[in-house]
């Protein structure tokens, strides 16, 4: 039996953070929206410590804060480092930078199946169609345009479904990616593996700094330590590629032999018990994970999310880059299906802001895995790769909070405010980054958003659209 095509505005492939935001955010525009995801929700995935960023900036637009606010995770104020050339493990609090002070100042540790089944779900209330278990198996091309996916649904029927745009939100494991063009450059910094399970009864930092990540140096690599509630603890080894034969025999006991070599984190879990049932039962392992597509899009389909790329999990990027790049991506989209500017430049707008904030994290973060230094240097080198104007201990957290964009949706308010204030104030003769200055003096005060060069694009006051900055003209 064949099934005819179904039709829609935008058909987003993958249901995780990504796939679920930028679904959310083309719905709440009044686009028909189909989003096809391969498994039943909930489901497990790695990613589970989150920035301020995502959770006040991208939660707050979709929507979704007061049901994040209420699902009792763990919230995390900042991390602990015992890492660098410092005998003492050190600590930052997320309250340290402008861009986050006041009551956007912590984050969450997230159990993924509970929060990623959260954004789905209102995915759906805003008006997206969500079907799961149905995998998407291929694109339909014409024209040299995507106009659609051939996808398997959950009775394991073969359909099709047209779109004027295709979203690939299909993660790290995404097959999707390969008709895009171009190919994943993987990085030559980093290689490393990640071997991780879930402990009951592991110990907590003395407040205020309980619910903080831990990362600990160890000779193979680092241990990360995120508390999941009072008692489950998740804890990953993320170790040199050169030590991979580590990994093949049992993994459990693998596990267990990196933990007696890191000495924190074995007091920390003296007296805790690996799980060993259920969803967290298992130990997993996680390699190839730092690429970048050299094409995010291409007529009728764009990458978002792990399918675009990922760094590393050092200090925690993945969701915030996934959901940034879906709302950069949905900015995008919005702007092309009104048909106000050309898919090219809303799509070339896109790539270039979600490059840059790449680049921020990779450059931070090579400097960073040298563990000779010390937090000063750390900060110093934050300061250095943001250009941010303010004090190094506070580039560094405004960067590991996800803000060295300073896309002003994803900070506070009265960061927000601030900033509107000082741009103009500098607007008036102070030569910094003076370009941007006299372009943001000649679309006024009002403006939350700079454009990254002069033919650039600003977001909409309603932030879910692109604009010409006004001053190109
Ligand atoms: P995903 O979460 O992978 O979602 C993709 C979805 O697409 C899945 O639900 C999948 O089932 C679905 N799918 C796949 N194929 C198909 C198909 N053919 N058809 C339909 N659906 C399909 N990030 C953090 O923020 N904090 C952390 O602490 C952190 N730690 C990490 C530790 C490790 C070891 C690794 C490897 C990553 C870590 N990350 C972390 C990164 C984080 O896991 C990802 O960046 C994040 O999950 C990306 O979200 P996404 O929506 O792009 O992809």
């Amino acid at each position: 039996m064949t099934h005819p095509a179904e039709e829609y505005d935008v058909l987003v492939a993958g249901g995780g953070p990504g796939g679920a935001s930028v679904a959310t955010f083309v719905a709440m525009q009044g686009h028909r929206v189909l989003l096809l995801e391969k498994e039943e929700f909930p489901r497990y995935q790695i990613g589970e410590s989150l920035l301020p960023s995502t959770v006040h900036g991208i939660c707050r637009l979709l929507g979704v804060s007061e049901e994040v606010e209420n699902a009792g995770f763990v919230r995390k104020r900042g991390g602990t480092f015992a890492w660098g050339s410092g005998a003492e493990p050190w600590s930052f609090d997320f309250a340290l930078s402008k861009k986050f002070a006041g009551p956007t100042s912590y984050a969450y540790q997230v159990e993924r199946a509970k929060f990623d089944q959260l954004l789905l779900d209102n995915a759906r209330r805003k008006g997206v169609e969500v079907r799961e278990r149905c995998a998407v198996g291929e694109v339909i091309e014409e024209d040299d345009r995507v106009r659609g996916v051939r996808y398997t649904d959950s009775d394991g029927v073969e359909r099709t479904a047209r779109a004027r745009y295709v979203v690939d939100a299909t993660g790290n494991q995404s097959k999707l990616q390969r008709s895009i063009g171009g190919r994943r450059r993987y990085s030559e910094h980093f290689q490393n593996i990640a071997l991780f399970g879930y402990f009951e009864g592991g110990r907590r930092l003395p407040e205020p700094n309980s619910g903080n990540i831990t990362c600990v140096a160890f000779p193979s690599g680092w241990f990360w330590y995120i508390p999941l509630s009072d008692t489950l603890t998740s804890v990953g080894a993320v170790v040199r590629k050169e030590c991979a034969d580590r990994l093949r025999g049992d993994r459990a006991e693998a596990l267990s032999a990196m933990i007696a070599e890191c000495p924190i984190v074995a007091e920390y879990l003296s007296d805790a018990e690996r799980v060993t049932e259920g969803r967290y039962g298992e130990v997993r392992v996680r390699k190839d994970w730092s690429y970048l597509h050299d094409t995010f899009w291409r007529p009728g389909m764009v990458l978002v999310g792990d399918a675009v790329g990922f760094i590393d999990p050092l200090f925690s990027s993945g969701v915030h880059m996934s959901t940034y790049s879906a709302l950069l991506a949905a900015r995008s989209i919005n702007t092309a299906l009104r048909g106000e500017l050309g898919e090219r430049e809303c799509f070339a707008e896109y790539e270039a802001r979600y490059r840059k904030e790449y680049q921020t994290f990779h450059d931070f973060l090579v400097t960073f895995y040298d563990i000779n230094r010390d937090e000063q240097q750390y900060f110093e080198d934050a300061k250095r790769v943001t250009r941010d104007t303010a004090p190094a201990a506070q580039a560094f957290v405004g960067l590991v909070g996800g803000g060295a964009s300073d896309e002003a949706v994803l900070t506070a308010e009265s960061y927000r405010d601030k900033r509107k204030e000082d741009l103009h104030e500098l607007s008036r003769g102070v030569h910094w980054e003076g370009h941007k200055i006299q372009l943001q003096a000649a679309f006024g005060e009002a403006a939350d958003d700079v454009p990254l060069s002069a033919d650039g694009l600003i977001a909409g006051q309603d932030g879910m659209h692109w604009e010409r900055s006004g001053a190109s003209v």
